[in-house]
């Protein structure tokens, strides 16, 4: 089975957040970050999954909040990052970087990636990804509470993991970040395909979500603060990663 990739469904939950539902063997399944107690119950229901687990990135509200409810009604053992216990609702696994976690026939990785929050961590499940609110498609979270160079250190931390496919964010803020991209850096070669289907997903009313490695690497300029030749096309040439990544951070906070 650990040839295959899971099966992974969004649950959309409040304004623009997803909910990731991934299957780890047949009839059971995990949770990430349900805003929302009871979609999660109804996709679960509509699955016919039982939950095991729930995973949270970090302590945000439209993250935990259907946390409690789910772990009383279904018994499902909370995962978190044991720096944030004490925001977190009660955690049953109290993670830390690095750590590693059995679903079913899968192996969990869990990685701290600091800067949207000081505790947040990213899951990493076979070939997937989820990033919460540290990496969007085309976009990087806010900086409520690390600084530039914490969440510069995230990014790289991503880039370098191998392996990865498919990438889970925790909203749906392609197409605002696709607008400040094109802007950005409107000579991007691989923008405009990108944008194409971005596009006509936001047409049809479904997830632009998941994204890939792949084209996160040749589209999100915040993975790709070091190269040199973007620097120079947005004008900043001879500035070190994280002084363009500090840069572009403060110009998509404007935008
Ligand atoms: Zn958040
Ligand atoms: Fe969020």
């Amino acid at each position: 089975m650990s040839d295959n990739i899971p099966v992974i469904h969004a649950i959309p939950v409040l304004k623009d957040n997803y909910t990731w539902l991934l299957e780890t063997s047949p009839g059971y399944a995990v949770l990430l970050d349900p805003g929302d107690g009871s979609a999660s119950v109804a996709a679960l229901q509509r699955h016919h999954l039982t939950l095991t687990h729930i995973l949270i990135t970090h302590h945000h509200q439209d993250h935990i909040g259907g946390v409690s409810d789910l772990a009383r009604l279904t018994g499902a053992k909370v995962v978190g990052h044991a720096l944030d216990a004490g925001r977190l609702p009660p955690l049953d696994l109290a993670c830390h970087d690095g750590d590693s976690l059995t679903l079913g026939p899968w192996t969990c990785e869990v990685l701290a990636t600091p800067g949207h929050t000081i505790g947040h961590v990213v899951y990493r499940i076979a070939d997937a990804l989820f990033t919460g609110d540290t990496l969007f498609s085309l976009g990087c979270g806010r900086l409520f509470e690390g600084t530039p160079a914490m969440m510069w250190d995230s990014m790289k931390k991503i880039r370098g993991l191998s392996g990865i496919q498919r990438i889970f964010p925790a909203h749906e803020y392609t197409l605002a970040n696709l607008g400040f991209v094109l802007q950005l850096e409107p000579g991007n070669p691989f923008l405009s395909s990108f944008r194409e289907w971005v596009h006509q997903q936001t047409d049809l009313g479904v997830p632009t979500l998941p994204t890939t490695m792949e084209r996160e690497l040749r589209c999100n300029p915040f993975l790709r603060a070091d190269e040199t030749d973007f620097a120079a096309r947005i004008g900043l040439g001879g500035k070190t990663g994280v002084e363009v990544f500090t840069h572009i951070r403060t110009m998509r906070n404007h935008y």
